[in-house]
């Protein structure tokens, strides 16, 4: 591959709209570009990244006994209405109508199509388990597409589908998909970790989330310091409270306080002298449509994940302007539970609570020594709240963490919801009907791409993992126009190639600073070079782009000591995984809950 007659149109500059490091790295190395919001276009050397991708996820999937199949894009609203994910699904679900006038959607995920394929054509329990996947585009219209190919309108996903006879072989099913997740990830290179995460709309019994661990990451994982206990903090539930109760003797009436010009809790906290915890923010959801308050502690936050479990709502939002001011009678900032009749519910560490600063209902208006028994009604207490790195770990009481993720995969124990909305029932031994027990399994393969150059990354451009470089080796030309130097380059190129390393070759009439500037942002983990000054020492300059460890190879002695030096390069990328600081963890005993 020669970089004159190929397609990489790499940008000095970071274009304005690109927010994280993938996004502007990808964009600057000339591997995508943007078409519209949330929708881009591979260029060859993004689309090589992508394949590589691919295959790793294929080889595993294929090696887990997953058969590879390809859905239409294009899915008929018909379907989506049997299991109610019609009027469920939200703006993301882009619908639209054919010549006949008939619904269609295009594809955000597939559990609709795939169960209708299995439905017409298993009947019996020989037939199970079966186990299928595919790799395609999705299409979801995202309320916020950014960050490049990490949240996309367009993206492609690996999605796979388990159909079991019983809860037993869908486990295993299950499993398999999680220790496949395990074995692609470390393959690719990354520093992930399997969580324990919220089934959300797709619904079902349980489900672990694969996060590549990023700063940049949307997600926020919390993981123990002492067991291997790890969750979405959408899901970690907070279990011991500490009660803002604790140490409140003033039982005197509540009063309303004047609070002009104060805003946040800590402000008020500070003017009334009281502390954080004591001061209730109460929070306005629209749940399913209806209004409803939420109260927590002034350090803690609602978790709006929880609030839909536990209201067994599909769509939680925070209420809008308009509705705070017409539920509350006052402006955005002074809401409070006392005297309110929607439904309020709490999180359970102000169960008991007294002595406590709440909004008045009413401009600059606080109220003080509100003792939630005695002067609200409180609808239910309940675990509404984030842990926070001040709570003990669920599972074994440790210290608990918190840090940021990039959801790469994720894998459902989906139970019936489909086969049963869908009719895909099977015989069993004694001739009785069951629904299928199905599981569902995606990786968002283009997001894995940006994840990686989160990750990896540096002040020069990208470095890309071993396994899912475009090409292992990049060498330079540094004198074109030198006819010693272009011979000894070509003779190498032509080795290269002959021996099947992937190899791009810079044979533009650039300067050398011009050159390594361009291969350092490729971020292609082999470096070679060789300009008029290597030739005249009989040699090639070698440098791994991950260790930047530079060395010399003697060009008669090429033939032996390059593929040394590749399996070097190679090993430095084993090796980087083997010191990472959490990769997926062996799937713990007890998660597999039935
Ligand atoms: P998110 O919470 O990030 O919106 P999700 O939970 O809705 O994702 P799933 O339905 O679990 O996504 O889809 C499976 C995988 O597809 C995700 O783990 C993620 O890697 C990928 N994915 C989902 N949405 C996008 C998107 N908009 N752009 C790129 N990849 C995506
Ligand atoms: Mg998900």
């Amino acid at each position: 591959m020669r970089f004159s007659t190929q397609y990489i149109p790499t940008l000095k500059e970071s274009p304005a709209d690109a927010e994280v490091i993938s996004h502007k790295l990808l964009l600057r190395a000339g591997m995508i570009r943007r078409l519209t919001s949330g929708l881009y276009t591979y260029l060859p050397l993004g689309l090589r990244a992508l394949k590589a991708v691919e295959a790793i996820v294929r080889e595993e999937m294929d090696r887990s006994g997953f058969l590879e199949v390809l859905l239409p894009f294009v899915q008929p609203g018909d379907l989506w209405k049997e299991t109610g994910r019609w009027e469920q699904y939200g703006k993301e679900l882009l619908r639209l109508k054919d010549r006949n006038d008939r619904d269609y959607c295009l594809g955000p995920t597939h559990e609709e199509v795939m169960t209708d394929l299995v439905r017409g054509e298993v009947r019996s329990y020989r037939n199970l388990p079966l186990r299928l996947y595919q790799m395609h585009t999705k299409f979801r219209d995202e309320i916020r597409p950014r960050f490049g190919l990490m949240r996309g309108r367009e993206f492609i996903m690996k999605d796979g589908y388990s159909f079991d006879a019983d809860l037993a072989h869908a486990e295993e099913s299950y499993k398999l998909m999680y220790d496949c997740y395990t074995r692609i990830f470390s393959r690719l290179g990354l520093r992930f970790r399997a969580v324990e995460a919220d089934t959300g709309s797709i619904g079902g019994n349980f489900s672990h989330e694969f996060m590549v661990l990023a700063d940049s990451g949307e997600d926020t994982i919390c993981y123990c310091m002492n067991c291997d206990y790890a969750a979405n903090v959408e899901r970690a539930e907070v279990v011991a409270c500490t009660h803002c109760a604790d140490g409140a003797q003033d039982l005197s009436p509540y009063e309303a306080v004047p609070t002009p010009n104060l805003h946040t809790v800590a402000e008020i906290a500070d003017f009334l002298k009281t502390p954080k915890e004591r001061v209730i923010k109460t929070m306005l959801f629209r749940v399913d449509g209806k209004v409803v308050a939420v109260l927590v502690r002034g350090d803690h936050e609602v978790n709006d994940v929880k609030l839909a479990r536990f209201c067994q709502a599909s769509e939680v939002e925070l209420a809008d302007q308009a509705t705070v001011e017409a539920v509350t009678h006052a402006p955005l900032g002074f809401a409070g539970p006392v005297g309110l009749t929607i439904p309020i519910y709490a999180d359970a560490s102000l169960s008991g609570a007294t002595g406590c600063v709440v909004g008045g209902n009413a401009k600059d208006t606080h109220l003080r020594n509100v003792s939630l028994a005695r002067d609200v009604t409180v609808a239910a207490f309940a675990d509404l709240r984030t842990i926070t790195e001040n709570d003990p770990c669920p599972r074994c009481g440790g210290q608990v963490k918190l840090t940021r993720g990039i959801e790469v995969g994720h894998i459902f124990m989906l139970g019936t919801k489909y086969s049963d909305a869908m009719h895909a029932t099977f015989l069993n031994e004694r001739g009785e009907e069951h629904p299928m027990i199905m599981g569902c399994y995606g990786i968002g393969i283009s997001r894995v791409l940006a994840a990686a150059i989160e990750q990896n990354n540096d002040a020069d451009g990208i470095v890309f993992p071993w396994a899912m470089a475009p090409v292992s080796c990049i060498l330079l030309n540094l004198d074109v126009k030198n006819a010693d130097v272009t011979k000894a380059v070509e003779k190498i190129y032509a080795k290269l190639e002959g021996s099947g390393v992937s190899v791009l070759l810079d044979d533009r009439d650039e300067r050398a600073g011009v050159k390594f500037k361009d291969a350092d942002l490729l971020g292609i983990p082999a470096q070679l070079s060789l300009g008029a000054r290597s030739l005249k020492n009989n040699c090639v300059e070698c440098a791994n782009r991950l260790t930047k460890e530079k060395t010399t190879l003697p060009l008669e002695r090429f033939d032996d000591d390059f593929p040394i030096w590749l399996e070097g390069v190679r090993a430095s990328w084993d090796a980087r995984r083997k010191t990472a600081w959490v990769s997926g963890s062996t799937l713990s005993r007890n998660l597999l809950v039935s």
